[in-house]
């Protein structure tokens, strides 16, 4: 496996275990939203909260007196209809059992084998009516928001364990009401799936009555990212968005959301042609990063032309959403790359600028030009 393959993407470094078939099991639940080691990841109305530019986290051994009372009131409401957040005050999501603490002393254990500090995402969405009281949360909303630069800035475990709470939380608090009946929803297996909360069975649900599964489980949206290349790299096409126009020139790979009944590797081929008018047939799968903005799913790509004079020509004209694009040198694109700190955007020719290496873009970008290297026998 190479080395892009085998690196965890920024968002995409998987500390906790998530041990999904557990969270079913309400036991396991319970024992776990009371053993002094959990680690809660608090957001408020769905931001993340900073501390001195880090993620905030509390273990409940360290906060009791903040954390014992809250979790008296919501041990009662797991796989309740009151659980969700309109009458709680709270979307809480289990995340996982973090990994490589086997053997630490004190260490939370399930069934004698599951074992590792577990975490929680909490998100408090309080007022007078909830059960869950504003005063109970005081100390919380004298905290600072997190801005999405401390994000960027973090290590990359800090930061997927950032998103993996944030996508989580961000549909617990979208989805609330059912998309087959309109009743509300409530959480069950620890705030991972949705159930219609609707008992009458003279009133027709879409969603409760289905065949195959009668839950709602949480979104996540496909985007296809691709870096287009010649069959031999030694060309690379790269495009300027108008929708990311600011005052930085940034050229980058090509995007799109993915469509309905439609393969990876077809949408890769529909964006490249509707963006760039580029033919391409040879698409593979390189790569892939979650994204928290809010709930995507980056799947990187690289497509590969055949130039024969219409293949690799470029027309803007389709669905017009790029200023530009065009064929660069992937000599010019590496020497760049091969300049780049780390830090921020990668400086390239003149004033133009490469996406940086929290993107997938960039990792799809740097996979071109170690191909290209290969060929030459750089690499
Ligand atoms: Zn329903």
């Amino acid at each position: 496996m190479s080395a892009i393959r085998s690196a965890s993407t920024f968002f995409g470094c998987e500390t906790l275990n998530r041990v999904s078939f557990l969270r079913e099991d309400v036991e396991f639940v319970k024992s776990t939203l009371t053993h002094g080691s959990t680690t809660f990841v608090p957001f408020l109305g769905g931001e993340a909260l900073s501390l001195n530019g880090s993620l905030y986290q509390i273990q409940l051994d360290d906060s009791p007196s903040l954390l014992q009372p809250l979790l008296h009131k919501l041990l009662p409401l797991v796989n309740t209809p009151a659980g969700r957040a309109h009458s709680s005050g709270v979307n809480l999501t289990f995340l996982g059992l973090k990994q490589g603490e086997e053997a630490r002393e004190g260490v939370f254990v399930y069934r004698s084998q599951y074992k590792g500090t577990p975490y929680y995402g909490i998100d408090f969405r309080v007022d007078s009516e909830t059960i869950i009281k504003p005063q109970d949360i005081v100390a919380l909303t004298k905290m600072t928001p997190l801005n999405r630069q401390e994000v960027f800035e973090m290590n990359n475990e800090e930061a997927s364990l950032y998103s993996h709470a944030k996508m989580y939380l961000d549909w617990l608090s979208k989805y609330n009401f059912c998309p087959g009946c309109g009743s509300p929803m409530y959480p069950l297996d620890a705030g991972t799936k949705l159930k219609c909360s609707n008992l009458n069975s003279q009133v027709n649900c879409q969603v409760r009555d289905a065949r195959v599964t009668n839950v709602c489980f949480p979104r996540t949206d496909p985007v296809v990212i691709v870096a287009i290349a010649s069959r031999d790299f030694s060309k690379i096409c790269l495009a300027r968005s108008k929708r990311k126009h600011t005052d930085t020139i940034m050229y980058s790979t090509i995007a799109g959301f993915m469509e309905p009944a439609e393969t990876v590797e077809n949408a890769c081929r529909r964006e490249i042609w509707e963006e760039t008018g580029i033919r391409c047939d040879d698409v593979a799968m390189v790569t892939s990063q979650p994204w928290p903005y809010p709930v995507n799913l980056m799947i990187g790509c690289l497509g590969i032309v055949d130039a024969n004079g219409i293949n690799e020509v470029i027309t803007l004209t389709h669905d017009e959403e790029l200023l530009d694009a065009q064929w660069f040198s992937t000599e010019d694109v590496s020497k760049a790359l091969d300049d780049y700190n780390g830090n921020g955007m990668v400086h390239f020719k003149d004033s133009i600028r490469l996406p940086g290496s929290t993107a997938v873009a960039f990792h799809l970008i740097k996979h071109v030009c170690d191909k290209y290297k290969r060929r030459q026998g750089s690499l």
